[in-house]
């Protein structure tokens, strides 16, 4: 009975079971296929006699990994005339772009409108595009690049893609007021590993504690190699390394209320006027609900993606089986546990508890761990 239970090659059909049925649900491939026709037969519908921008065209549609990629849309076009420019911001249909020779109020390209409604965000902040220019710096947008990496999520049940190309992360945190939350900062570490964007731990509002307080706390995250910053926006102490690592990198800011992201963004460039909230609005939830993506250029070349909807985004669609793949950590030793599908909870012979027990693994980001995984 027990043999039967413990029985590995039983229970690795079983979990290869399991891994294939979750494989075929996601399977893009057929729902590529589908898009793709969709796409063709928009390019055929597509009326003619529009210039130099109909007569030659092809259409081709990519994604780059199933893990984690967005529907991909690359419309070549004979684009001897168009101009690259950079989306910066997009509202409904009207993108602002900004481009060697100047900024373009852009409209989408009929066939990427088409298309929008299908694939929400055919146009997001972050976004390479040629734009053909008009007239009173007007101009359409005639293709997207491709997308190095973007933020996500699922909102009634579509995918939602929220600003893209991002280069890092900055997750801010403060040790006190508010206390500082070891569990979310793992909780953005997840996320930011599944989005393969290199996150940065900020602790602001080092005037009000003493670090050696916090050494083992944050000698963790340090280890495991994530850059750590020790920041005040009210004393200035780390605001030139700040405005060093934003320069000529699109970092977008995320971390809960009150633990100084608009002050700090004030700091690494006066004048930005980014709003600090006083206590009575941080305690008014619900008082953003733009996910509305906007880039902010710095003179440092940089750019910030600073929005209310990504600020606090927390665990997008990550599922339960994906959580050990992002824990660096941990990762190193899940292989050698006993059960190939070891949730490294309750199993005998895990290699994760063991090395807990052993010291080798640290048992706090074990236990962020188990409660992420359990979608606490
Ligand atoms: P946000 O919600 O993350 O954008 O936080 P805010 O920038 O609005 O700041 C929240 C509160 O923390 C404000 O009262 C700020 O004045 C205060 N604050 C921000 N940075 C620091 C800091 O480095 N030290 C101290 N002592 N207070 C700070
Ligand atoms: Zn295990």
């Amino acid at each position: 009975m027990s043999q039967e239970r413990d029985d590995p090659s039983k229970i690795r059909a079983e979990f290869r079971k399991r891994y294939d049925a979750r494989n075929r649900k996601n399977d893009f491939t057929r729902e590529f296929r589908d898009q793709r026709e969709n796409l063709d037969e928009l390019a055929q519908g597509e009326r003619s006699g529009k210039g130099r921008w109909t007569r030659k065209r092809t259409v081709s549609g990519q994604r780059d990994n199933q893990e984690s990629s967005g529907f991909q849309i690359e419309l070549s076009v004979d684009a001897q005339s168009g101009l690259r420019g950079r989306v910066l911001k997009v509202h409904g249909l009207n993108s602002f772009v900004r481009t060697e020779q100047g900024d373009y109020q852009c409209s989408i390209r009929g066939l990427l409108k088409s298309l929008a409604t299908d694939l929400q965000n055919v146009v997001v902040a972050g976004d390479w595009v040629v734009i053909e220019p008009q007239a009173n710096q007007q101009a359409v947008i005639m293709r997207v690049e491709p997308r190095r990496n973007f933020l996500d999520r699922t909102s009634r049940g579509r995918q939602q893609i929220l600003a893209s190309n991002i280069d890092q992360a900055l997750i801010v945190t403060s040790f006190v007021e508010p206390e500082i939350k070891p569990n979310l900062i793992d909780r953005f570490l997840v996320v930011l590993e599944k989005a393969n964007i290199q996150p940065v731990i900020l602790f602001n509002k080092v005037d009000l504690v003493s670090l050696a307080d916090y050494q083992s706390l944050v000698g963790v995250w340090g280890q495991l190699g994530y850059p750590e910053l020790f920041v005040s926006a009210v004393t200035g102490q780390g605001i030139p390394a700040l405005q060093q690592i934003t320069a000529n990198r699109v970092s977008v800011v995320v971390g809960q209320s009150g633990v100084g992201k608009s002050s700090l963004l004030n700091a690494i460039e006066p004048g930005l006027n980014r709003r600090v909230a006083t206590v009575s609005e941080e305690n008014n939830k619900g008082r953003h609900t733009t996910t509305n993506a906007e880039f902010i250029v710095l003179a440092n070349g940089g750019h910030i993606v600073d929005t209310p909807g990504i600020r606090q985004f927390q665990l997008w669609d990550v599922i339960p089986e994906e959580v050990e793949g992002y824990f660096r950590d941990l990762r190193c030793y899940t292989h050698l546990c006993r059960f190939p599908n070891c949730t490294h909870t309750h199993e005998s012979d895990c290699a994760v508890k063991n090395g807990v027990a052993e010291g080798q693994l640290d048992l706090r980001r074990y236990e962020s761990y188990c409660q992420i995984r359990a979608g606490e």
